[in-house]
């Protein structure tokens, strides 16, 4: 199974079988079939992101043909659609949480520690000076 679909279905990037989620949009702390640690989850304000980007391009216009198609009152358009932005963005973000995760965990994607900018710099020194 690929990341993303692993993502998408909510189950362990690590083995596929455990569930990511222990509510609807909080992570378990561990698998409960291969014991991978999720707390080092950090997608920041990532999904969201895309959840803004996703609705805002398909349900916004979907919302303005509906209002000139059926005619009606654009309070009827903003009460509908505003159900459906929300219903859409939890789903998406549920979704897109899982997807991120299991980008960052096959990817191994880590917050930058100042040892690694130790190597980087070290690296770095290493190439300028060359050979001797
Ligand atoms: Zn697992």
């Amino acid at each position: 199974m690929s990341a993303v679909e692993t993502g998408m279905r909510g189950r362990c990037p690590a083995c596929g079988e455990g569930q990511l989620f222990k509510k609807f949009l909080t992570f378990h702390d561990f698998c409960e079939a291969c014991g991978a640690d999720f707390r080092i989850e950090d997608a920041g304000d990532g999904p969201a992101v895309f959840v803004i980007f996703i609705t805002g391009i398909f349900i916004i216009p979907m919302a303005l043909a509906f209002y000139l198609v059926t005619g009606l009152p654009m309070i009827v358009t903003i009460l509908l659609f505003s159900v459906v932005i929300i219903v859409a963005s939890l789903w998406l973000l549920r979704l897109m949480r899982g997807i991120m995760f299991s980008l960052q965990w096959v990817n191994k994607a880590r917050e930058v520690r100042l040892s690694d900018v130790r190597k980087a710099a070290k690296i770095e020194k290493d190439s300028n000076e060359g050979p001797s």
